[in-house]
Order: C-alpha cells, then structure tokens, then sequence
C-alpha cells in the first residue's frame, strides 16, 4: 500500500500538532483496511472516505482500487488517479468536522 499525503492534510497536521500521535495511528490503521474504517461520502465528495479520530475531527481520504471499483472516476475528484496503482491511498484533509466537509 502506497501512502500519499496532500498538502494541505500535511498543512493541517501541522496546525493541530496536539493529536499528531493519533493521527498517525489512524493513518496507519487505514492503510490496513481503508474501506472497513471508511464512510464512503456523497454529493461532491462521492468517492471520499472520512474516518474519525476522535470525536468530530475526520481524516478524509480517497482509495484509488475504491476510485476505479465504482466505474466513475471521472465524477471522484482523484486528480491523478490514472497515474496511480491500486493500492494508493491519498490522504487528503485532517480537521474538525465541519471545517474538512468544507473543502
Ligand atoms: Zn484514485
């Protein structure tokens, strides 16, 4: 499994340094089993997953196999998703609740 940060979620990382440790935790649970530990969201996030840290605060993330599973990743905002393997995650955006859902 191939691990890819974005700016901005290495960004916001640095900003809530606090929970860096259960951050990556997560991080490294999700590579494990990225689609048990993930809600699939919808609208115009459809093809992300978002997993809680702790409460109210998500980590959201695409899984490029799920990007392709779905026949539509035109509609996933998975920028470079043709150039990528399978197993890729990209991690996208750290923050709480309301703030990652704006993105
Ligand atoms: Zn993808």
């Amino acid at each position: 499994m191939e691990a890819l940060f974005e700016k901005v979620f290495v960004k916001a990382l640095r900003k809530h340094s606090g929970i860096k440790k259960q951050v990556e935790n997560k991080v490294r649970m999700i590579m494990e089993q990225p689609l048990t530990l993930g809600e699939p969201l919808k609208g115009n996030l459809r093809g992300f997953y978002s997993c809680p840290v702790k409460k109210s605060f998500i980590i959201i993330y695409l899984y490029c196999r799920a990007c392709r599973k779905k026949g539509d990743d035109t509609v996933v905002a998975c920028s470079d998703c043709a150039e990528r393997d399978d197993e890729t995650i990209k991690f996208v955006l750290i923050g709480p609740h309301d703030e990652a859902y704006g993105i």
